[in-house]
């Protein structure tokens, strides 16, 4: 079966989309699904991007079966590693991914984090920290959405060029292929034309040892399910990364 391996229920601050809402839509497609709870511990609002974990278990545990797994999506951040590490390890998760949304304390969604900055710097510091992050989580399934900057950076070309950015790319990428993560495939961004720029990236992974991708498309909404996972599924197979979905936190191949 093909799995939609990220996307957010109500226990996301910013998702809206209950559990049957995302089974629904999972079952009209034909796919399974895992729910991947926003975990950013360490975010500045109080109380916000961060969820009761008992609680997500206590209520989502019965709904849980061949087809729907339970994650979550940790925000790495340096400073708060301990206490996400106690949550990873304390929790039978299904599958964890481990994704980059701050750097240096700062939102990468917020526009404050560009501001007098050129694109090298702040993508060099998104990159350098992404890679110290790296192989510090213990029990990271996956790393999420490489391209996450590129959808806030307020740039004319907001895309990743690898060839200019390559002395911080293959340090993360490098990383997580000793740390044996998959890589995520998000189709959040994925298009005809980010495809180009993404292609490199995914290559170089597979290049320096990487072995797995995982496919998710971010959903925040029903209709969002399972978007490009056609397309996700045709570029791994491109740059010879195997597609998997985790169970119990061990691999499974998609076809
Ligand atoms: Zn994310
Ligand atoms: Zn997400």
């Amino acid at each position: 079966m093909l799995f939609d391996t990220h996307l957010h229920t109500t226990f996301s601050t910013d998702s809206r989309m209950t559990l049957a809402e995302a089974a629904d839509a999972a079952e009209k497609k034909g796919i399974g699904i895992i729910v991947t709870e926003h975990m950013d511990i360490g975010y500045p609002e109080k109380n916000a991007f961060v969820f009761d974990v008992q609680e997500y278990f206590s209520q989502y545990e019965a709904k849980r079966s061949e087809n729907m797994l339970l994650g979550i999506e940790i925000g790495m951040m340096l400073a708060q590693h301990q206490p996400a590490q106690t949550i990873i390890d304390e929790y039978p998760f299904d599958f964890v991914i481990g994704s980059i949304h701050f750097v240096d304390e700062q939102d990468i969604y917020q526009p404050s984090f560009y501001q007098e900055r050129e694109k090298s710097e702040t993508y060099g510091r998104y990159f350098e920290s992404m890679a110290e992050c790296i192989g510090r989580y213990r029990g990271i399934h996956t790393l999420g959405h490489i391209d996450y900057i590129c959808r806030y950076a307020p740039y004319e070309n907001k895309e990743i060029e690898y060839a200019a950015m390559r002395e911080w790319i293959d340090p993360v990428l490098k990383k997580a292929a000793e740390c044996e993560l998959a890589m995520e495939i998000n189709t959040r961004r994925l298009n005809s034309e980010t495809v180009h720029s993404l292609l490199p990236v995914y290559r170089r992974f597979a290049e320096l040892g990487g072995k797995m991708a995982t496919i998710g498309s971010d959903s925040h909404r029903p209709e969002d399910v399972g978007r490009g996972l056609g397309d996700a599924l045709a570029l791994a197979d491109a740059v010879g990364l195997q597609a998997v979905y985790f169970k119990n936190g061990k691999p499974i191949k998609m076809k």
